[in-house]
């Protein structure tokens, strides 16, 4: 089995290694695992760009029970917030919004639409108290411009919440330089290790200003809790073990070859794939500005999603579908974990079989 997919990921050794090796996760009320979240901590703060002041809370949880927990720690029916929504993972902020009774507004995008200045324009004397964004929209791959935004919140003072979920550990990111107050990550996507994991920084100032004043009624998803439990580097309930540990791992994997190196490299084979994939295949890239973590392919024929159940049943290959009306024309790769170009050149020329056998089929 190979995958192309942004989450789960073709995980690296080093990873695959610790999963192998263990043959039971460990207990975890102990002054070790207490000494490993700790460390894993530092590394994450260091590599969001943020520093000791902030906060992070541990949620065994996928990526969207953390948009979720995070939103609601965060804001309540007093609040008018702003989600930019330019495929399924902004609705999905809109639904929360929903679900929840927080009044918000929507910047809807188009299917290949590039969010600019102007979009902005028209909510710019509307009062707002944050701003919700997927920094990339994995549904289209599209990488929001985070300097727009984020200069965006100054101005009107602002909180500025970005799921990264995609793009942390994959696009160069720092909360500090952006004045982000929170940001989510998730362990199946750019930290390449199982799912089940997320992580919520926040700023000090949306920890004093917001969380710790909250009346959320929630037992499981409220942050105080996790706040005083990560004192000592604890959770307020079982945590996904087996995957803090992974997530240890490959944060010091990452640290070894330097972050830095380790962005160049994913951007490096996205750039390779997408030179490539327009020259060998009959397809075209979007317009607008592309996450290293994803590249979406554009067919010329009605095709994708048979490529897609090629490629998986008869060679093993995976890549990502895309979700509704674009599922017969598009089709996702990823560049995230344990690939280079000689997979790009592995891929590319599976994909030009398959292109063939459904010709043949035809
Ligand atoms: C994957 C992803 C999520 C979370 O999805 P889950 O299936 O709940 O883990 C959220 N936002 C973005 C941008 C994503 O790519």
């Amino acid at each position: 089995m190979r995958l192309f997919t942004v989450g789960p990921v073709e995980m690296f050794d080093v990873v695959k290694n610790v999963r192998a090796a263990s043959d039971s996760v460990p207990y975890f009320r102990t002054k070790e695992f207490s000494e490993l979240m700790l460390d894993t901590d530092v590394l994450l703060k260091k590599f969001a760009g943020t520093d000791e002041s902030s906060k992070t809370v541990y949620l065994t949880a996928s990526g969207t029970g953390a948009m979720e927990a995070a939103v609601i720690n965060c804001f309540s029916s007093s609040d008018r917030l702003l989600v930019i929504n330019g495929g399924g993972f902004g609705q999905r902020f809109c639904d929360i919004c929903e679900i929840h009774g927080i009044p918000y507004d929507a910047v809807l995008l188009e299917y290949g639409e590039t969010l600019s200045e102007s979009h902005l324009a028209k909510f710019r004397d509307v009062a707002y108290t944050g701003l919700l964004v997927n920094i990339d929209e994995t549904s289209t791959g599209q990488l929001y411009d985070i300097k727009l935004l984020s200069d965006f919140c100054r101005a009107k003072n602002m909180y500025l919440v970005v799921d990264a979920i995609s793009s942390f550990l994959c696009d160069p990111f720092s909360m500090d330089r952006h004045g982000v107050d929170v940001m989510i990550a998730s362990s199946q996507k750019g930290a390449c290790i199982s799912p089940g994991l997320s992580m919520i920084v926040l700023s000090n100032r949306i920890v004093q200003e917001r969380v710790l004043k909250s009346n959320l009624r929630s037992l499981y998803f409220d942050f105080k809790s996790y706040f005083q439990n990560f004192q000592r580097g604890q959770t307020p309930f079982t945590p996904a073990v087996g995957i803090c540990v992974e997530l240890n791992v490959s944060l010091h994997m990452i640290d070894e070859v330097g972050l830095d190196n380790h962005l160049q490299h994913i951007a490096d084979v996205a750039s390779h794939f997408r030179q490539k994939a327009v020259e060998v295949l009959p397809v075209s890239l979007p317009g607008f500005p592309l996450s290293n973590a994803i590249t979406p392919l554009i067919f010329e024929e009605p095709i994708a999603y048979k490529v897609f159940e090629v490629l998986k049943n008869k060679y093993d290959i995976f890549v990502n579908p895309t979700g509704g009306s674009l599922a017969d024309i598009s089709l996702r790769v990823a560049h995230i974990g344990q690939t280079d170009m000689a997979d790009n050149d592995m891929l590319l020329e599976y994909m030009q079989r398959a292109i063939l056998d459904i010709r043949d089929d035809n």
